[in-house]
């Protein structure tokens, strides 16, 4: 039920009453051991061009396997490690893992690794970005990373300096949940992004509302004229993916391709894509 309220019900049933203050002092203290204890993995959820229906890319996105909670999602503990400044820490095993496993992709496939607003404040972002893509090997242009409008909104020159690096790197930057936040067209005149990702409530209620079909329309048009690409995120049927394509959405990620998976199964994923495109070049 909270679900179907919107994603920020769903955070305050989660976060604010299912975490009490007790829980969260006790998670925030787990928090601190989790990453050197080898607790966090990433998962992988596959991205797919509205071209050909081939896997473009992966986002990856970090789970903690707690020892006595079980799987934590993201939407619980990244607030705690934000607050708490343990985001830097996790936010840089993020990133050399993420260029780690890429590195051993096929190299048309991309990795998309999230990023904090508090991450890139300060100037200790470009040399961890730096040594991520360094010590995998990973050319830069198959790394991209996605920052929502809250990373903006801090109005902080280092923010902008530190994604200007990136992409000066080759590094791609796209802007999540693009549309939910208040003024997400204005952050598109303050940085060239490579892509937009358009939210999955937009996403969503394009099945029951032509008004938001319509917005979603003019996000592609606006996008195309800027330069940008767009991904749709929170595809979950079939339907949603037609409609899609027909509108000229670019790639589209979503429980109905592929839901996020660890890295073993992101690999049989990649490995049968691989066999079925060379039976067909045969
Ligand atoms: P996001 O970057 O917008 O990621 C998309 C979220 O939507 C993921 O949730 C994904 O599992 C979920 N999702 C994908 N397809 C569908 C679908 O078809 N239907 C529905 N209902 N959901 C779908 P997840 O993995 O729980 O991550 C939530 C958020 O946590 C992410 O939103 C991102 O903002 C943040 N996050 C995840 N990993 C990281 C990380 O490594 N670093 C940082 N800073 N933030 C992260
Ligand atoms: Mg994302
Ligand atoms: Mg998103
Ligand atoms: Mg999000």
């Amino acid at each position: 039920k909270a679900k179907e309220d919107g994603r920020n019900t769903h955070r305050f049933f989660e976060t604010d009453m299912g975490i009490a203050v007790n829980d969260r002092r006790e998670l925030i203290s787990d928090l601190r051991n989790a990453v050197a204890n080898g607790e966090m993995e990433l998962y992988f959820q596959p991205q797919y061009s509205l071209d050909n229906y081939a896997i473009s890319g992966f986002e990856a996105l970090v789970r903690w396997n707690h020892p006595t909670r079980g799987l934590v999602s993201p939407g619980d503990f990244i607030p705690l490690a934000e607050d708490t400044g343990l985001i830097t820490q996790l936010g840089q095993w993020v990133l050399t893992e993420a260029c780690r496993i890429a590195a051993g992709w096929p190299r048309h496939l991309r990795m998309a690794v999230n990023l904090s607003p508090r991450q890139l404040r300060g100037h200790a972002f470009g040399p961890v970005l730096i040594e991520a893509l360094a010590k995998s090997g990973l050319r830069a242009d198959r790394l991209e990373l996605e920052v929502t409008e809250s990373v903006l909104l801090t109005d902080s020159d280092e923010v902008l300096d530190a994604l200007h690096q990136a992409k000066s790197l080759g590094v791609k930057v796209s802007m999540d949940d693009f549309g939910t936040g208040y003024s997400s067209l204005s952050y598109l005149r303050r940085f060239p992004f490579d892509k937009i990702k358009i939210d999955q409530s937009f996403v969503r209620s394009m099945a029951y509302s032509d008004d938001s079909i319509s917005i979603v329309k003019a996000v592609i048009e606006l996008a195309k004229n800027l330069d940008m690409t767009t991904t749709a995120e929170g595809v979950e049927t079939r339907q949603l993916l037609d409609m899609l394509k027909d509108i000229g959405c670019n790639e589209a990620q979503g429980y109905f391709l592929g839901r996020p998976m660890p890295v073993a199964q992101a690999e049989e994923l990649i490995f049968a894509c691989e066999q079925s495109l060379s039976t067909v070049a045969q």
